[in-house]
């Protein structure tokens, strides 16, 4: 029976995260800048609080200027729109992210468009969602979970996927979607499949490429799965696990991966797999932000 080979993500954050650290140190001597994120944090959600301290931890470990906006729960929308406003205009902050899920009195899209598109390092607003849906990523941001996603599929089997089948299960605006354009440049054959979609596994089992971002713990079966495929997954799941004889809660991906480790050729582990690279490319993107900014990029 083959193993699949564990593709870890944590390794590959943590070699991103050092050359961000060292193109960091340069931006501050050569040119005096130094890259500034700010997140805004609204409400108690442990996870989301959990997700933000990594975020802080991880720019500052790079050596940027971290600022972190906590709001209470039932913060009025326009409270965020000014502080948006004044973070838009400050010349210390290269990168905003407002983290998600918000309560529901908050209307999403609105926050996120009111966002600059150049400090958008979520790669959310509008012009940086359709930059990437055109093709057009030189100056775009994108979204940091595809991104590092595609980090990892390009690793394995190289920039160019001329070729391949790439299934992507899920259609959000900020996996899903962003994710099926990044697998298209990169010249695969893409599927995008959703909660309607019909004949799941006998679509997902044409896939020379799985992404898996569902939200449902262990859906994709070793019996959907191409021999050789290689997996991404991207799901995040709380479920009771027994951990040294004891039922604790614990995270789950949306692949059965013990299951799947059978038939894919690589695979991404949850967690230690895509969560790492998602952050990571957070902090690249801020970086580019910075440089973008001061016109040593374009
Ligand atoms: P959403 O809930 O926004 O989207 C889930 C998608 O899965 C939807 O398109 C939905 O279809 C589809 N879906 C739901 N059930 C099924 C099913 N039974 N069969 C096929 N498709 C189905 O989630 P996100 O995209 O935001 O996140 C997906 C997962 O990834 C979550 O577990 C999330 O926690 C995780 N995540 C992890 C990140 C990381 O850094 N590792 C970052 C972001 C998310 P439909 O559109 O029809 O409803």
């Amino acid at each position: 029976m083959t193993v699949a080979r564990r593709i870890d993500g944590k390794t590959k954050a943590e070699n991103l995260a050092e050359s961000v650290t060292r193109e960091t140190a340069i931006l501050q001597k050569d040119h005096g800048i130094t890259p500034g994120l700010a997140v805004v944090i609204i409400g108690e959600d442990p996870a989301s609080h959990i997700y933000v301290r990594n975020k802080k931890r991880i720019a500052e470990s790079c050596g940027f200027h971290s600022v972190q906006h906590t709001l209470a729960d039932n913060v009025p929308q326009n409270e965020i729109l000014q502080l948006i406003k004044e973070l838009n205009t400050d010349n210390a902050i290269h990168g905003i992210l407002v983290q998600l899920p918000l309560p529901p009195h908050l209307d999403e899209l609105i926050i996120m468009q009111a966002i600059e598109p150049s400090k958008d390092v979520d790669g959310f607003h509008f012009i940086n969602i359709g930059k990437l849906a055109a093709g057009n990523t030189s100056n775009a941001f994108i979204p940091c979970t595809p991104a590092g996603c595609m980090m990892m599929i390009e690793d394995e089997l190289g920039s160019d996927l001329s070729g391949k089948n790439a299934v992507v299960i899920g259609r959000s605006n900020i996996v899903g979607k962003p994710m099926s354009s990044l697998l298209l440049q990169a010249n695969a054959t893409v599927t995008i499949t959703h909660s309607r979609t019909k004949n799941l596994p006998e679509i997902v089992s044409t896939a020379d490429i799985i992404v898996a971002a569902v939200g449902r713990p262990n859906i994709v079966k070793a019996n959907w799965v191409k021999p050789g495929a290689i997996v991404i997954d991207v799901g995040i799941n709380r479920v009771g696990k027994v951990i040294d004889g004891e039922i604790k809660m614990g995270l789950t991906g949306d692949v059965d991966f013990d299951d799947v480790c059978s038939v894919a050729d690589a695979i991404t582990p949850v967690p230690g797999g895509v969560g790492p690279m998602t952050i990571a490319v957070l902090i690249s993107n801020t970086l580019r932000a910075a440089r973008l900014s001061a016109g040593l990029e374009d």
